[in-house]
């Protein structure tokens, strides 16, 4: 079994140099995952200098870990934005995946990306009587928005379910062959790209921006926040907007005819993309503060699907906000932010590019209201406040108290260096792995994950690699043992 997401293996990235000099652009595109790539393709067709700037590779961040479906049926998110608005604002968010789904078809058709785009069917299902009002709600609310909706009673591969619906003009894809590809299309004179540059403190300079890495600067009179859960944004209060949703996706080989997506209604997740007789599932979703234990979250996901034989297996995580809206738009005069998918992130990445993009050349868009990212309280919002307060609060103190835990069995083990905490793994071959085991971004005590040998933070989900380079995550800083 290998534990890389499937579309990261065997595929790499054209390499793009790092930035060696000071610039100065009109727009700084910082994170080049869905959102970042989408939007450095948006910027393609104006008059104005762009850089993409990437700390690791393109693409190699949650955007290449997903489930890799391009869908607006997205559990029962219509009835959930009706409760916590209105009517209204559900049809636009509605409308705005919609949109999202015909932007991306265009983009593929028009600069003939190789992406292994498929047409399926999305599905959602309950497998419990109990839940079959809201499956007849969501399906009720999506047909008043226009849309045709199926009854079902089986899935696409055969299996039967209590009951659900079905959508078309939804898709499946391969999401790092399409970030790959359409950050290729877009570099022109004005447009640029620059991996290994990580940004690491933004200052304002009037209306403008000084970006610093470790040794340059860039100058830009915009800058977009494309980078999944911003290290920069304390004064943001992003842990108070959002919280941080893990699950584990593995993956199989299935031979039924049909390729199809679906999602169930019910605890625990079951989500489910068939495609070229490869079958994958993602389950046991948690927020991040009770996920630290990842050999019994793999147990459970076991559990959960029934299934232990798994050819790929990993884990994924993406920001879940209050209200389930996304935050999309200005969060300070030239300073954008695109980030909050509720692990809906390729239709969301896509409208976000598109947002931003009218934003900074002073357009309007009728999507901006409802993504603010300044908007205010709402009934979604203040129940949630609480909780994600003590979830955020309860993962830095169990970091603390459990940094030596039990169930990694002496190994890796953990000692102090020079007055510092270390930890040290020992992988199969007797080699030695040492890193300092605190989180740079705000200190947290790190969790050793035995399954994808990575160094994951409890409380914001950095992760680095056996060798302390941070693979993702707020984190602007590795932890290698020097
Ligand atoms: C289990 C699971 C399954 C999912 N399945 C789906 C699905 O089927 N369909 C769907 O639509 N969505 C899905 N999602 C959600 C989706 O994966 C995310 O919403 C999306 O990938 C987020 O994209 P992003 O561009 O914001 O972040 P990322 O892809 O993480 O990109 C951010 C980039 O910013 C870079 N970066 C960070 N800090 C800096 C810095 N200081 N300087 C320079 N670069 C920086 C990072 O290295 C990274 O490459 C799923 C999520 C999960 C958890």
């Amino acid at each position: 079994m290998k534990n890389i997401p499937v579309w990261q293996d065997n595929l790499k990235s054209k390499n793009y140099p790092s930035l060696k000099e000071n610039i100065d652009v009109d727009v700084l595109i910082i994170g080049g995952g869905i959102t970042g790539c989408n939007t450095f393709y948006q910027f393609k067709d104006t008059n104005l200098k762009v850089a993409l700037v990437e700390k690791n590779k393109i693409g190699m961040g949650c955007s290449s870990r997903s489930s890799a479906k391009i869908t607006f049926l997205q559990e029962n998110i219509y009835t959930k934005l009706k409760n916590t608005f209105d009517r209204g604002a559900s049809f636009l968010y509605y409308k705005s995946q919609k949109e999202a789904i015909r932007v991306i078809n265009d983009i593929i058709k028009k600069e003939n990306i190789d992406c292994d785009l498929k047409k399926v069917k999305s599905c959602l299902y309950t497998i419990d009587s109990n839940n079959i009002y809201k499956i007849k709600k969501e399906g009720e609310l999506l047909k008043s928005f226009g849309e045709k909706v199926e009854n079902i009673k089986t899935l696409p591969s055969g299996v039967e379910v209590v009951d659900g619906i079905s959508v078309s003009d939804t898709f499946l894809f391969h999401p790092l062959k399409y970030m790959i590809e359409i950050v290729k299309k877009s570099i022109t004179d004005n447009n640029k790209v620059y991996e290994d540059t990580n940004i690491i403190k933004i200052e304002r300079v009037g209306n403008s921006f000084k970006c610093y890495t470790k040794t340059n600067i860039i100058n830009a009179k915009y800058v977009i926040l494309s980078l999944h859960y911003p290290y920069f944004l304390i004064p943001y209060l992003m842990p108070l907007k959002c919280y941080i949703e893990k699950s584990y996706l593995g993956l199989i080989e299935s031979k039924t005819k049909d390729d199809f997506s679906a999602i169930n209604i019910e605890k625990p997740l079951i989500s489910l993309r068939k495609s070229d007789n490869q079958l994958l599932i993602v389950s046991e979703s948690r927020n991040l503060a009770f996920a630290s234990n990842n050999s019994v979250m793999v147990d459970n996901f076991y559990n959960n699907t029934n299934i232990s034989n798994y050819d790929y297996l990993w884990s994924n995580h993406d920001l879940i906000t209050f209200d389930r809206l996304p935050l999309i738009g200005f969060i300070d005069d030239n300073l954008l932010l695109a980030t909050g998918y509720n692990t809906w992130g390729n239709s969301n990445g896509i409208i976000a590019s598109v947002i931003v993009k009218d934003l900074v050349l002073g357009k309007d868009n009728k999507y901006k209201k409802i993504f603010d990212p300044r908007r205010c309280f709402n009934k979604g919002k203040i129940i949630n406040y609480p909780i994600n307060l003590f979830s955020n609060i309860y993962s830095f103190i169990s970091s603390k108290i459990n940094k030596n835990k039990s169930y990694y069995d002496g190994n890796p083990y953990f000692t102090k260096k020079d007055g510092k905490n270390i930890a040290i793994y020992k992988d199969d071959d007797g080699t030695e792995h040492i890193v300092y085991n605190k989180c740079p971004h705000l200190k947290c005590s790190l969790v050793f994950n035995k399954i994808e040998k990575t160094w994951d933070c409890p409380c914001h989900g950095s992760r680095f690699d056996i060798d302390g380079k941070c693979i993702i995550g707020p984190s602007n800083y590795d932890i290698t043992y020097k």
